[in-house]
């Protein structure tokens, strides 16, 4: 297995492994995922890459905002335009977050906990726009 694809599964073990404790808590399922995360975290360290952990639980937000998003309106098909006018929304609302986060005189002055929901929204919307992508083109990943 080559380096990018070992990187890339341990990544996305750990958002699994994550999502996995915040909806059923310990498991046996979890313990195998965590065993398995660990063993490939081992081997990425011995060839002496680095893993942001941080950076693996923000995945997983956008993951789980991806999912509540599928539940909420199924398999969208939409064309490029159309994604980005519905990108575009999302991007709206991260500004008005911010315009009142950052401004006096509104009730979430100084609070940037909305502004951080919408940006996972963006990205949850950018991984729709992806997978949409890849179902109905020959532009997907090579697995
Ligand atoms: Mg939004």
């Amino acid at each position: 297995m080559d380096r990018a694809k070992l990187i890339e599964l341990g990544i996305e073990l750990l958002a699994t492994v994550d999502i996995i404790k915040k909806q059923h808590g310990e498991s046996e399922l979890l313990n195998q995922a965590v065993s398995v995360s660990k063993a490939v975290l081992k081997k990425l360290r011995n060839m002496g890459v680095e893993i942001d952990f941080k950076r693996g639980s923000i995945y997983s937000e956008v993951s789980a905002e991806r999912t509540r998003q599928l539940l909420k309106w199924g398999e969208q098909n939409h064309n490029p335009a159309e994604w980005l006018m519905i990108l575009g929304e999302e991007v709206g609302e991260v500004n008005k977050a911010s315009l009142e986060a950052h401004f006096s005189g509104y009730k979430n002055s100084g609070d940037y906990t909305e502004y951080r929901n919408e940006l996972i929204q963006v990205a949850a919307v950018a991984v729709a726009m992806v997978e949409c992508l890849d179902r109905t083109t020959s532009l997907g990943p090579v697995v």
